[in-house]
């Protein structure tokens, strides 16, 4: 039996009247958080078990991350210039590094974009599809003791690198996701459907992949329009845009996250409302990479009309951040600017987002996503013996979402398991990753011939 005792100034519960324990503690056995409650009679019924956190500490759910990319261009992190024409840190950059990535490689990248995930309070992710190592990815979010849905890359456009037929692609999305327990909803690791989407998946594969979600009782995500050129593409093919042609061919539904979403029309949007289809919003990807989020995005009205929206933090540059925090401030933030509406949107909205959220978006609010009695115990802790928490406020939430973000993460529970403490991995050897990810960026970069420097004059 292993027990645990976390305590905190304040625990954000986000169960479903929003509680926030003053001077609480959650007490944990084998995984489970089996009481939510003060500190003073938590400890004195469970004396002499572990404890994290104090009486100045705050607590709060394990976040999720419900788009992110875990291998080969994080190798490659802010190697890429971030002012690159539209397409080029994908076509140039990510696709050539594709073709040469090793399943080693894979595995150190992973470990590094899951471990820099985790350190940052996250506890769950969705990763977009692997391109090459699925098995290597699996293998690091097990070595982190990280929560999360691994898939492989699915495109069957004409010739593209990892690509096939539509029954080649399948077959090996069904690899995934009977090899990762679908079914088995309590797993660490499960498999999900994940197919690339923009304009390079056809109409059978996208319709097949999503009902294969629905059989394996899983999650299918797919790209589209984070930009505009993905509608144009549709409607020179099909007449319509995207996401009308996705619910006509039967691509959309509740099993289905859609990465980004942001260039939609009334139709597109009364699409995905109808269909109950979730929406991974990557605000900090669209603002460096230029994409139009400000003017463009419906994401704020979706999750005001009931829809499912959760957060990403994406890669596709190499440098994005991910602490999901920071990814929920630029949220909020821009939420609030666009209108030039301060009452719009807020702090506690988009804790929302990234908890409660992001579990349901993912299709496992039952379990995670909130600390309440028989929930799986993911949990973070922040130490706030900080500036950016001081002086202590009166609404823990406030300085968590605008101040501190992920930066005072310091200790991090997932399935009742302590993976970080005292603001270092428990599990990994956190130096000897770093050099190994060096090494092996530096030698990915050489063998991809890709043009590696800085702007401005090394001397
Ligand atoms: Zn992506």
């Amino acid at each position: 039996m292993s027990e645990l005792l976390i305590l905190g100034a304040s625990v954000i519960t986000m169960d479903p009247q929003r509680r926030i324990i003053t001077d609480g503690a959650v007490y944990v056995r084998d995984g489970l958080i089996q009481a939510v409650g003060r500190a003073n009679d938590l400890r004195a019924s469970h004396p002499g078990i572990d404890v994290l956190g104090d009486s100045t500490t705050i607590v709060h759910p394990g976040l999720v991350n419900a788009h992110l990319h875990l291998t080969v261009d994080r190798l490659l992190r802010s190697a890429i210039p971030d002012d690159l024409p539209p397409g080029d840190s994908i076509f140039q950059w990510a696709v050539p590094a594709h073709a040469h990535v090793t399943p080693e490689d894979d595995e150190i990248s992973a470990l590094l974009a899951a471990l820099d995930a985790q350190r940052n309070g996250v506890t769950t992710v969705l990763d977009a599809g692997t391109v090459a190592h699925t098995a290597a990815v699996a293998v690091a979010l097990g070595t982190l003791g990280m929560r999360g849905f691994v898939g492989t890359w699915g495109w069957d456009a004409d010739g593209v690198p990892f690509g096939g037929s539509p029954a080649e692609v399948l077959e090996r999305q069904l690899e995934v996701v009977t090899r990762w327990s679908s079914h088995d909803r309590t797993a660490l690791v499960r498999g999900a459907v994940t197919m690339v989407g923009h304009d390079l998946v056809s109409d059978d594969l996208l319709a097949a992949g999503v009902a294969m979600a629905a059989d394996h009782g899983t999650v299918c995500t797919f790209h589209i329009s984070p930009h505009g050129r993905d509608a144009e593409s549709y409607l020179e093919r099909t007449g319509v845009r995207p996401l009308v042609h996705f619910e006509r061919i039967g691509a959309l539904g509740r099993q289905v996250v859609l990465g980004h979403a942001v260039h939609l029309d009334d139709a597109e949007l009364e699409a995905v409302l109808r269909t109950e289809t979730a929406v991974a919003s990557c605000p900090l990807a669209y603002l460096r990479l230029g994409q139009g989020f400000a003017p463009a995005n419906r994401h704020t009205e979706l999750w005001r009309r009931g829809g499912r929206l959760a957060l990403g933090t994406d890669s596709e540059n190499a440098g994005d951040s991910l602490d999901l925090l920071r990814v929920a401030a630029t949220f909020a933030g821009l939420a609030k600017d666009v209108p030039m509406d301060p009452t719009a949107f807020g702090a506690h909205d988009v804790l929302e987002l990234v908890t409660i959220g992001g579990a349901e978006v993912l299709g496992i609010a039952d379990l995670v996503g909130s600390i309440e009695v028989g929930k799986r115990a993911d949990l973070v802790v922040h130490r706030t013996d900080q500036p950016s928490w001081q002086p202590v406020s009166p609404d823990p939430v406030l300085p968590l979402v605008w101040s501190a973000q992920g930066t005072t993460t310091h200790h991090v529970v997932t399935d009742g398991r302590v993976v970080v403490r005292d603001g270092r991995s428990t599990l990994v050897d956190e130096i000897e990753l770093f050099q190994r990810a060096t090494t092996a960026g530096r030698a990915l970069a050489e063998r991809a011939g890709l043009p590696i420097g800085a702007k401005w004059p090394l001397v």
